[in-house]
């Protein structure tokens, strides 16, 4: 079934041509992680999780790129202002890379309570300081960018056009009603690439053009190219990533190889809180330990994101997570009843369906329109196991684990306390990656009698 994707770039949906038949190539935005995620910046991560989920559901095989933004961009789009991560090294009285390993790990919690995959490649921004160095000299070499007495600049009147994705209009920006005019720049467009590090700042490396650090896009400019080539097919990332940093990294690129590097752009809308901004100063900035915290199983909030198109607002309030937390039990009970159901159904009524369900998510990821087909499957007065196996197949986009408690409870039946407490050790070794561990045991399951099978699904045990 074609694939039909809302491309930033084009301003249209188009249909979904992957550069390679059988791989599709994505590039998502990571977090910069010198704060904690908020359920905004989850609400983009859920987004790019149903598009890596859909596209497996059409049988798609991905090499899925994030990167680690830790080494901080600057506090505004602009070049101006302090650094964020040294902001917050020195506000929580620790150094970068503390406060780098701190916020990294938060945020893959949050992905693992919300069941979000992990892409297939997390690239940190300070392991590939070299890599983007080569790529700022590319730069220079071909006379895209130039020096001046505090860093290196993109010149943005060297590309044919500029910007291409996002409604900017070059002339009608006053240099200077915003940020200050540097007068070494030869546009006020022109951003910086790698800049010189004033005597006391921390995070900085040798360079041509002495100690120094990368500019906030080069990251991805060369992460991007170095683990997905000059062009791939898809690049994600929220609203606020189009005018400037996704702008920059197009220039970027097609400085380095004349190539815009991905050919669909996917942006995600933003969370409101109570119909409006998320800010500090507001004190309604909400974190998904929030949510957790008050009660909810955080694939409550999952559940909600999806009342949503992903290119629409949402907006949060704490009724609607109430709503969707109940929706959710909803969900799981009637995939119990019709686990448990007797009733025949025929195939057609299975197969209309899932096209049903599959041509809404293909639909450029429309999930209000396929979690009305979910809910049809649900409510449906005929209860049959063949419908419960259907709501599986839907929940392998969804990601809303409607039969994990039957799966425990399953497992719970059949097998004795200590057994189940060995499993259990086993699962936590191996998400540990600890394999000596989870080798041990499965030994020991099996003196006890008890045969171990690993698999894509999980583990089985079998007496
Ligand atoms: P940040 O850590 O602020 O750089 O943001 C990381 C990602 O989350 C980016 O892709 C942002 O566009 C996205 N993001 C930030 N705030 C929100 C929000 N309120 N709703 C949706 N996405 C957001
Ligand atoms: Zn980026």
């Amino acid at each position: 079934m074609d694939i039909y994707f809302y491309n930033t770039l084009t301003r249209k949906k188009e249909k979904f041509e992957p550069i390679e038949k059988s791989e599709v190539r994505i590039y998502s935005c990571g977090p910069t992680v010198y704060k904690d995620a908020t359920i905004g910046n989850m609400r983009t991560n859920i987004f790019q999780d149903v598009l890596r989920r859909t596209l497996k559901y059409n049988g798609y095989k991905l090499k899925h790129a994030m990167n680690i933004t830790d080494v901080g961009h600057l506090v505004s789009d602009g070049d101006e202002g302090e650094d964020k991560m040294l902001k917050s090294a020195r506000e929580e009285n620790k150094s970068p890379e503390e406060i780098a390993a701190h916020y990294t790990k938060l945020f893959f919690e949050d992905l693992k309570n919300l069941n979000l995959e992990v892409p297939e490649i997390v690239c940190k921004a300070t392991d590939h300081i070299q890599d983007m160095l080569k790529y700022v000299e590319k730069l220079v070499e071909k006379g895209f960018a130039y020096e001046t007495s505090t860093a290196i600049y993109f010149d943005i009147s060297k590309l044919d056009k500029y910007p291409i994705l996002s409604n900017l209009n070059i002339e009608d920006q006053k240099a200077g009603a915003r940020v200050e005019v540097d007068k070494e720049k030869r546009n006020p467009q022109d951003f910086a690439l790698w800049i010189k590090a004033p005597e006391n700042h921390i995070m900085k490396w040798d360079s041509p053009w002495g100690k120094s650090y990368p500019g906030w896009h080069i990251e991805c400019s060369a992460m991007g190219q170095k683990y997905l080539g000059e062009q791939f097919d898809i690049h994600t990332g929220g609203i606020d990533l189009i005018p400037t940093h996704h702008e920059n990294e197009i220039a970027q690129s097609k400085g380095y190889c004349g190539k815009i590097p991905a050919r669909y752009w996917m942006h995600g809308e933003y969370l409101l809180i109570d119909g409006g901004k998320m800010s500090k100063s507001l004190g309604n900035v909400y974190l998904l330990k929030d949510i957790i915290n008050k009660g909810y199983d955080p694939l409550s909030y999952k559940l909600f994101t999806y009342s949503s198109h992903y290119r629409n607002k949402l907006n949060f309030t704490w009724d609607a997570i109430e709503g969707a937390s109940k929706s959710l039990e909803r969900l799981k009970n009637g995939y119990k009843m019709h686990k448990e159901g007797k009733e025949e159904v025929e195939e057609e009524v299975i197969k209309e369906y899932e096209e049903r369900f599959h041509k809404a998510i293909n639909d450029d990821l429309n999930m209000p329109l396929s979690m009305g087909v979910v809910w049809e499957v649900v409510r449906n007065e005929k209860k049959s196991p063949k419908f419960a196996k259907l709501l599986l197949k839907f929940d392998e986009v969804l990601g809303l684990k409607i039969d994990e408690e039957i799966k425990k409870d399953e497992l719970k039946e059949e097998l004795p306390e200590e057994i189940l407490k060995l499993v259990e050790e086993r699962n936590e070794a191996r998400k540990n990656k600890d394999w000596a561990k989870s080798d041990e045991l499965r030994d020991i399951l099996q003196e006890k009698g008890y045969k171990v099978i690993d698999s894509k699904e999980g583990t089985k045990i079998e007496k």
